[in-house]
């Protein structure tokens, strides 16, 4: 199938032809024709199918046929995402593909100076990209109005629950039209049954696309799991990295200490690398992601909440150095790689302390991954599991077993407990209670 089917405009299939993209990826093909048609969109798709230009070419279609010119813009569409990454992200494919029409767009996100926004704002825009914090914070100093909002779109929708945000959106929405005034388009990679509310209140009617099976990984993504003890972690990466010739591999700690801690390690090891994660500022977030997509940096040590929204075309490498505590951020953590039909490894190295956890992986998955022991790093079977630690003072979740209070801290791999006594990502040790973690990780991710 060819773009020119689809019934988007010459300007648009020009941008898209730029791009050199040949034809539509399966939820493209599915959803541009029925938000063309007007219709209101619950859109199962993960991140890396090709999701943003699914909604962002008919946007910018409707938005430029209703375009009245002259005169300040008010704010015609709104995209809501639940990182800055995401944000930046999205903005930039809206600048591109918008590129031969004549719509202005804006992105607003908390980190950085509210200024500049508000003078943006001020000018007019046709389009907004915002998290909602910042979005709501320019709302309440009223250098925003919403009140002429024809298309709202919720990406990575899942998520933003995820992160606490349900009361965020909930405040955008009573800014907004009335749902029968306005289209809207809700993008997630899973369905749960918070979602399933959540598209009852926002969308009309809507039709329901999917694309994936609901928590699969990306087909084109090769998994394997390396067993290796805790305190070998870092040397057998070091060692793949080397051995392999990676040169480009996003890295996946629990903790915003561990990214940091592993990122000095392998500079150390001569690999440079480079961290990212939510206490970085947003210009030490965009350095690192920058200089890391043109090489200048090998490996990006990542943490769940920074790698949101983060998309480096024909990423080759993830490498799991620790496994998340939340099964689902195993799928959105690999979707980083095997992006838009290139293949993709995801290796996962794992620790004693975490089969329980690549258990929790596995039930999701409905699939066991392959193991693959190197022998120059094969686990010492002497090795007990421990409570795996969250960087919260001995919090534990997830460890298969006993903790061993005879062995010493620097036996058992936790590293220094944290003197922070917050979760260092805003993430809590169980599901239950954690809404208010979330609301405070809000206030600092947005
Ligand atoms: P997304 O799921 O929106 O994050 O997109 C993932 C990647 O796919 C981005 O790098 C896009 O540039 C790329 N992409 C989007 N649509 C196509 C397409 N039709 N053909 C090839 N690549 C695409």
């Amino acid at each position: 199938m060819s773009f020119d089917s689809l019934g988007l405009s010459a300007e648009l299939l020009r941008a898209i032809h730029d791009q050199g993209y040949t034809e539509p990826t399966p939820i493209q093909e599915k959803t541009i024709p029925v938000i063309l048609e007007g219709a209101d969109v619950l859109a199962g798709a993960q991140t890396g199918t090709g999701k943003t230009a699914a909604f962002t070419l008919p946007m910018l279609q409707h938005l430029n046929a209703r375009n009245r010119g002259g005169g300040k813009r008010p704010v015609r569409a709104l995209v809501l995402t639940p990182t800055r990454e995401l944000a930046a992200q999205v903005a930039e494919s809206v600048k591109t593909y918008g590129r031969h029409l004549r719509l202005t767009s804006a992105v607003v996100f908390g980190g950085v100076s509210i200024n500049p926004q508000i003078d943006t704002l001020r000018r007019g825009v046709d389009i907004l990209i915002a998290t909602p914090g910042r979005l709501l914070d320019h709302a309440n100093r009223r250098t925003l109005d919403l009140s002429k909002i024809e298309i709202l779109v919720l990406d990575e929708a899942d998520r933003m629950l995820d992160m606490g945000f349900i009361h965020d959106i909930r405040r955008v929405l009573a800014l907004l039209p009335d749902n029968s005034q306005r289209q809207s388009l809700l993008f997630s990679a899973t369905f749960s049954a918070e979602i399933k509310k959540l598209a009852d209140r926002l969308l009309n009617q809507p039709i329901l696309v999917e694309v994936a099976r609901r928590n699969t990984t990306a087909d084109r993504i090769e998994q394997v799991v390396h067993p290796v003890d805790k305190l070998r972690k870092r040397e057998l990466l070091s060692h793949l990295i080397r051995s392999r010739n990676w040169r480009q591999v996003l890295v996946f700690t629990r903790t915003k200490h561990g990214a940091n801690r592993l990122a000095q390690q392998l500079g150390r090891d001569g690999i440079n690398a480079s961290a990212i994660h939510g206490n970085k500022s947003q210009q030490a977030r965009t350095r690192a992601l920058a200089a890391f997509k043109s090489g200048d940096v090998q490996v990006l040590v990542a943490t769940d909440l920074a790698s949101r929204g983060l998309d480096i075309d024909q990423l080759p490498h993830v490498v799991n150095f620790e496994l998340p505590n939340v099964p689902e951020d195993y799928i959105h953590r690999i979707g980083r790689t095997g992006r838009a039909g290139h293949e993709g490894e995801a290796v996962s190295l794992v620790c004693i302390d975490e089969h329980k956890l690549l258990r929790d992986i596995e039930r999701l998955l409905k699939q066991e991954l392959p193991r693959d022991v190197l022998s120059a790093f094969a686990p010492d079977p002497r090795i007990q599991a421990e409570p795996i630690k969250n960087g919260r003072g001995g919090a534990a979740r997830g460890g298969a077993g006993r903790s061993q209070p005879g062995r010493s801290r620097s036996q058992t791999g936790g590293g220094r407990p944290s003197r922070n006594k917050r979760n260092p990502e805003g993430r809590q040790n169980s599901r239950a209670g954690a809404a208010r973690s979330r609301r405070r990780s809000r206030t600092r991710s947005a």
